[in-house]
């Protein structure tokens, strides 16, 4: 298991509209649970990890959450000393951004982590999903994080969930992306069954996004944003114009199980983060089971995935770009393992339109 995708707390300080996590707590209270919560399991969780990484030389550690900067930067700096003091470990980290300080920027710059930023655009309009529990925005505070980490020579990365409040917002994101000069991944919102689906493009709108974004990139003679700075697109020209090219990224992987899972303080081992606390994907606690034992389930469960996308995918063209897609996506949308990713037709359509615009 060579990435282990690490619930650093359930909790969270914001509430995103769109979030399926479920978080209730004051931003004061939650800090203590995070902190209490993962100083009291450090040696577990290190024992944890150490299990997980028996079969690989390749280790990379992504704190994730809730909000993985809720954990105090003492408790996180023992637990990477403690890490490292084993063997080499890439660490990453997933953060809302807001809670961003001198300490955790002096802990990203000795572990050298690879800092992900979820912000969703280019204003507070745009960012409008993304508020804390009295209902503000949290675009100006990310913003204010986003310029300390430039200032401090810390490079990051923006995910943004592309929703319904970016409809007819392509040019102002473009020119967002210049000014900043950020990397970025766009990705669309997905429905869940669980959260609040109001703000989930329809497939024909997030088309209609991504292709007016596309354009404007495309016929930027300035190039103000380069190509590796929006990653969907970099992947879909790839995928395009180099034979036999392969997306790195887990969603586009026939066993990203096999690679990525998810485990949390408590030793509870899910497949992965986005499928946490859903049974179907639950493995079990690491601390009362054998690295054979879990290998077993997880190729169990690929099995079982792989036979039914198999039969839906088989005449597909871009099979090899998708393999089904995102399990936890379809997931979410349909309450089955074996479905293929909402994202099926946005792709395949996408798949066609680069072609044309790339080719011709
Ligand atoms: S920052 Fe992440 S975990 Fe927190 S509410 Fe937003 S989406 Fe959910
Ligand atoms: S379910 Fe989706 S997000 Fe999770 S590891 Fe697989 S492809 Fe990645
Ligand atoms: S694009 Fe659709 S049909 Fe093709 S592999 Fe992906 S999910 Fe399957």
């Amino acid at each position: 298991m060579h990435t282990i995708v690490f619930r650093t707390t359930n909790e969270c300080n914001l509430r995103c509209k769109y979030c399926y996590d479920n978080v209730n707590h004051d931003e004061k209270i939650s800090k203590n649970i995070a902190t209490d919560n993962f100083a009291n399991n450090l040696d577990y969780i290190v024992n944890d990890t150490i299990k997980l990484y028996s079969d690989t030389n390749y280790r990379k550690f992504i704190f994730h959450g809730g909000e993985p900067l809720l954990v105090d930067s003492k408790v996180l700096n023992e637990f990477c000393e403690i890490l490292l003091s084993k063997f080499p470990v890439e660490f990453s980290i997933q953060t809302n951004g807001t809670l961003i300080t001198k300490d955790y920027i002096d802990l990203f710059k000795k572990f050298k982590f690879k800092v992900g930023i979820s912000l969703d655009g280019a204003s507070e309009e745009q960012n409008g999903a993304r508020i804390y529990k009295d209902g503000r925005n949290s675009f100006n505070t990310v913003i204010n994080k986003m310029n300390l980490l430039k200032k401090e020579q810390i490079k990051f990365g923006v995910i943004m969930s592309i929703n319904k409040l970016h409809i007819n917002h392509e040019q102002e994101l473009y020119d967002f992306i210049a000014l900043n000069d950020i990397n970025t991944n766009i990705r669309p919102v997905f429905p869940s069954l669980t959260g609040d689906n109001s703000l989930v493009m329809t497939a024909s709108e997030y088309l209609t996004f991504f292709k007016n974004l596309f354009e404007i990139w495309y016929n930027d003679t300035e190039k103000r944003v380069k190509t590796y700075q929006i990653l969907e697109f970099a992947n879909l020209v790839k995928s395009v114009v180099l034979d036999n090219y392969k997306n790195r990224c887990c969603e586009c992987s026939p066993n990203c199980f096999m690679n990525f899972i998810s485990l949390d303080v408590n030793g509870e081992i899910y497949a992965c983060n986005r499928l946490y606390n859903v049974n179907d994907f639950y493995y079990g606690n690491i601390r009362g089971m054998n690295i054979e034992e879990l290998e077993s389930k997880i190729n169990h469960l690929m099995e079982l995935r792989n036979r039914q996308i198999r039969e839906k995918c088989s005449d597909c063209q871009v099979y090899t770009d998708c393999y089904g897609g995102c399990i936890a996506e379809a997931y979410s949308q349909f309450g089955l393992i074996g479905e293929r990713s909402g994202f099926c037709e946005i792709r395949k359509e996408l798949k066609e339109y680069a072609k044309k615009k790339v080719l011709m």
